[in-house]
């Protein structure tokens, strides 16, 4: 599935681990989840395509929910992220987690309100980070809720972007990037500037994949081939010699290139 689908589901899947008042999410929870969290939910082929979808998408999204702790009431303890450091599934065995008096369906409420301000010690000695982070104040008046986490792990407002921002993951500036994204640039011209450089423009031998009969376009400026955009900026006769004008005018040379 394309990146930027896998954003966009991403929406459902927050929608999921925040309740979201629909119709939709009440009956995930009443027909697909039952008593199960979300992160443990089995995956069941005769399940529809989304649900699939929106299950196999949860080991790439999962370390970048977090749940902001208000009055702990909401949010499970032992599954949901509500520290930085990660869910305390993925910190210390479940029986770590047991003999503390808790269960798989713990609140962080009750975690919170029985250890106080200090790690359980067993919990510390299992994974000594534990001891650099600070364990969230319950606030009374205060709704959980659920934020998403950059690749900085700094909390951000959920939105897509920001969620397809971390599936692309730290990339490199491509080189191009100034000659077609700079300061007043125009927008149209920028956008088919990009098209041109990734070969998306809609030119014949694209369209002939599409169309009936699309192997019969010829370029509307010589009529020798099908165009495309190699055609249509370097091998076209016609294209070639309007551009080499336009080249003397604007004293513009393509020697050495
Ligand atoms: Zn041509």
């Amino acid at each position: 599935m394309g990146l930027w689908n896998r954003a966009l589901l991403t929406t459902h899947v927050y929608d999921v681990l925040r309740r979201k008042k629909s119709l939709w999410v009440s009956w995930i929870y009443i027909h697909r989840l039952h008593n199960v969290h979300f992160w443990n939910a089995p995956i069941i082929s005769n399940s529809s395509w989304i649900w699939r979808k929106l299950l196999e998408l949860r080991e790439q999204v999962r370390p970048f929910f977090l749940s902001y702790i208000g009055d702990g009431k909401t949010v499970n303890a032992w599954e949901d992220k509500w520290i930085l450091l990660g869910s305390l599934s993925s910190l210390i065995p479940y029986r770590f987690f047991h003999r503390e008096g808790f269960n798989k369906s713990s609140k962080v409420e009750d975690v919170v309100r029985r250890i106080g301000s200090n790690w359980p010690q067993s919990w510390t000695i299992r994974c000594p980070n534990f001891s650099n982070v600070t364990i969230p104040t319950l606030q009374n008046d205060i709704l959980d809720r659920v934020s998403w986490l950059n690749l900085n792990q700094q909390v951000r407002p959920f939105m897509v972007k920001e969620v397809w921002e971390v599936f692309l993951g730290n990339q490199e500036t491509v080189f191009w990037y100034d000659l077609c994204w700079f300061k007043n640039y125009v927008p149209k011209h920028s956008f088919c500037f990009w098209l041109a450089i990734l070969d998306k423009l809609p030119t014949q031998v694209r369209m002939a994949k599409w169309l009936p009969n699309g192997d019969s376009l010829r370029c509307p400026l010589c009529s020798q081939a099908s165009d495309s955009r190699d055609h249509l900026f370097f091998q076209c006769d016609y294209s070639n010699a309007v551009w080499s004008l336009i080249r003397t005018d604007i004293g513009c040379s393509l020697d050495g290139v």
